[in-house]
């Protein structure tokens, strides 16, 4: 019950030329009718696709089928003398039991059909099948005129100017609920209509025009001259998704930091503070700053993933002004770095190497204030914690030492 398509390759197509139906001519190197098939079979929309040919096209478009690779539904049905008549063989075939919801109506001899016109008529029908109106409105194609119009009888009489405003040149596809436009081509039979559209309004639907991006596109390849129009177009569309504009080259960088600070003497003031957490009732860490070692490293793992020197070079111990300094201040100092390279940091892996503080009970508080400081998401954020087995200055609690790695992505010079 999705959205089916009926692709009309029955024409006789005498204006064309004499040689092969223009359905199976070549443009750019293609089979006309393959141009809008491909784009039947990318378009999201469609599930079932009905080929509509005649007695002559027959054995050519089932070789050329043969050859496409599709998990869609995909039928080649003979059509009737004319073109209504192969319309309303199509809506009987896709009638019964497995009937779709909504069909779109295309000339395969409007190569230029791109898979999102396709979906944006197959989105706006649904859309339009509110209940608002009985039977829903149809769709067509349309593009407006741009050119100046006139009435032209002889070089003598006066060009008679045709006022442009309103008048549109119908194009396909055009798209119908199912069943309304099946109904309407029952009961058109005895009346010819040069397009489904003006059939469905003859039976009393609504018909809404829409105006495709790149609708010139759309144009009929009815005289031999049209060949060259079109191969421009197609070959237009052929070489446009290939020049995307080139995204700049990305480098992934990793950055190792470390740093050491000795606990402070017992009973000293100030409080022990880890990655911007602090743990009420532990010993505090001593250094010229608030001594947070896990801001340390992390911010030495990212001067070092950007060549930048590290910590002693940006904020030296010697300087007063940093004596007691928030910690957060030095990690900012090195995230402003990493975005004036227009680069980001993509991952940050910390491990605490002590006996005290327990790190795990504190490891997601550790990780959400990691995320707060440096925006990154918590899965990207780890906290690792380790003793030492009793030995060295961690061992013999006298210190922590932390080391921190992060990933850079940078834009790479050119
Ligand atoms: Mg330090």
């Amino acid at each position: 019950m999705g959205c089916a398509t009926l692709l009309l390759a029955a024409g006789s197509g005498t204006r064309f030329g004499p040689d092969a139906p223009k359905v199976l001519t070549r443009l750019q190197g293609r089979p006309v009718l393959l141009w809008s098939l491909d784009a039947m079979i990318a378009a999201a929309s469609v599930d079932h696709i009905v080929i509509m040919v005649s007695e002559q096209t027959m054995d050519a478009v089932v070789d050329l089928v043969e050859g496409v690779e599709t998990d869609k539904i995909l039928d080649i049905v003979l059509g009737g003398a004319q073109r209504q008549d192969t319309v309303r063989l199509g809506l009987e075939h896709l009638s019964g039991d497995e009937a779709p919801a909504r069909v779109l109506i295309h000339d395969a001899a409007r190569p230029g059909l791109l898979p999102g016109d396709i979906d944006a008529i197959a989105t706006r029908l649904e859309a339009l099948d509110d209940g608002s109106s009985q039977p829903p409105s149809g769709l067509s194609a349309a593009i407006p005129t741009a050119d100046t119009l006139v009435r032209y009888t002889s070089p003598d009489a006066p060009l008679d100017p045709v006022d442009r405003s309103g008048l549109y040149r119908m194009q396909t596809p055009q798209g119908f609920a199912f069943t309304a436009i099946l109904d309407a081509h029952q009961r058109q039979q005895e009346t010819a209509f040069t397009c489904d559209a003006t059939l469905y309004q003859a039976v009393g639907g609504r018909v809404e025009l829409i105006s495709l991006p790149q609708a010139e596109r759309l144009m009929k390849l009815t005289f031999q001259s049209d060949a060259d129009s079109l191969e421009g177009l197609l070959g237009l569309a052929a070489a446009a998704p290939t020049p995307a504009p080139a995204a700049p080259a990305i480098e992934n960088r990793t950055g190792f930091g470390f740093d050491v600070h000795a606990f402070g003497e017992a009973g000293e003031d100030g409080e022990l503070v880890l990655a911007g957490v602090t743990f009420p009732g532990e010993r505090p860490l001593k250094g010229h700053s608030d001594a947070d070692v896990a801001l340390h490293a992390l911010t030495d793992a990212i001067y070092g993933g950007l060549v930048e020197g590290d910590i002693g070079h940006h904020f030296p111990p010697s300087d007063p002004q940093w004596k007691g300094a928030d910690s957060t201040v030095f990690l900012e100092h090195a995230l402003s770095l990493i975005r004036a390279t227009g680069g980001r940091l993509v991952h940050l892996d910390l491990t605490l190497i002590c006996e005290r503080p327990k790190i795990g009970p504190r490891r997601d508080d550790l990780r959400a204030r990691l995320s707060a400081l440096t925006g990154l998401e918590p899965g990207r954020i780890s906290v690792k914690a380790t003793t030492t087995e009793g030995l060295g200055f961690a061992g013999r609690g006298e210190g922590i030492a932390a080391q921190a790695t992060v990933t850079l992505q940078l834009p790479t010079a050119p």
